[in-house]
């Protein structure tokens, strides 16, 4: 069973497939990983959730 997503993703800004959230501990890193082509986005630091979603999302948006 799948569990809810709090906020949104976009999908990958390059190929369109879906993309995982994976938020390190470690750091407090956000990883955005697609799982199609495999490319993967790190926000460190400062840029953490929800502002990594919000600037993954709007990066995705200039693409389209
Ligand atoms: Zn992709």
């Amino acid at each position: 069973m799948k569990s809810k997503v709090q906020n949104v993703l976009r999908e990958c800004p390059f190929c369109g497939g879906v993309t995982k959230r994976i938020i390190s501990s470690y750091k407090q890193t956000v990883m955005f990983v697609c799982e199609k082509c495999g490319a993967d986005v790190c926000f460190y630091g400062a840029e953490h959730e929800p502002k990594a979603t919000q600037a993954w999302n709007r990066r995705n948006k200039k693409l389209q």
